[in-house]
């Protein structure tokens, strides 16, 4: 009997309209993954995240020529990683299981409404949609037990959780953001600061880079990396993340 209803199933979807077979029945759903664009009702889909390696040196640029850059690396988040942080607002987020050392790393994100591949440095601004704060959660101390072993990142920056940001500023709103202070507190004590100029690779660069790597795509964000002093939270902690001309984005570890 199961046979013939499988039968008599395939039988109806070839039948069906070619609208209604672009779009296979599913046993679930699922929900795709949201930012929201800041002063709009609009929501930026989020396709793939990816982040820079460390990216700020402050010594780098007034130490030598480009020559003395290492070529600059990246990883993935899962983009279900995503925690909304609407602004103006203390968002609970939760310390994650498995490690002991649990550092916060604040960062420009640079969203995009188009892609390609081999993005040349002229056209790579052309694809970023707009701008947002963004914190890249990192379990320390499996990062540097997973590095020691030689083994991925995966455990210690892929996790639930692990990607909290603000809405989206549009580029056509705000322009570019290639300097301006960027900073990070903890219970309102400063931890990092730097500017946005003092980015290894900067944005562009950025987008030259990934896109010799992978096709980018509408929907793809990149966090840009973070400056130095990095440190520990601890349940209970406030983190404050502050960007020139963004709202805050404040979280409370939980
Ligand atoms: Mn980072």
């Amino acid at each position: 009997m199961k046979l013939a209803l499988g039968a008599a199933s395939i039988v109806t979807l070839g039948a069906a309209s070619s609208a209604e077979a672009a779009k296979p029945k599913t046993p679930f759903q699922l929900e795709p993954t949201y930012i929201p664009i800041a002063n709009s009702s609009e929501q930026f889909p989020v396709r793939r995240i990816y982040c820079i390696g460390r990216n700020y040196a402050a010594h780098a640029r007034e130490m030598g020529s480009d020559l003395t850059r290492e070529p600059p690396f990246f990883f993935q988040k899962p983009t279900d990683a995503i925690q909304f942080v609407a602004p103006n607002k203390i968002v609970d987020h939760p310390y994650p299981t498995l490690t002991k050392n649990y550092h916060y790393e604040v960062e420009l994100v640079a969203a995009l409404k188009t892609g390609g591949k081999n993005i040349t440095i002229d056209k790579a601004l052309d694809h970023v949609y707009g701008y947002a704060l963004g914190l890249d959660m990192t379990r320390r101390d499996l990062q540097r037990f997973m590095g020691d072993q030689k083994k991925p990142w995966e455990i210690d920056k892929s996790f639930d959780h692990s990607a909290p940001i603000g809405p989206i500023f549009p580029v056509i709103k705000i322009g570019h953001q290639k300097s301006g202070s960027i900073s990070l507190s903890v219970n309102g004590e400063v931890c990092q600061k730097a500017n946005l100029n003092q980015m290894i690779w900067s944005v562009a660069e950025q987008i030259v880079k990934l896109s010799e790597a992978n096709e980018l795509f509408p929907g793809d964000i990149i966090y840009s990396g973070t400056p130095e002093n990095l440190g520990p939270v601890v349940r209970g902690d406030i983190v404050r993340c502050m960007l020139d001309g963004f709202p805050d984005l404040v979280i409370k570890i939980v």
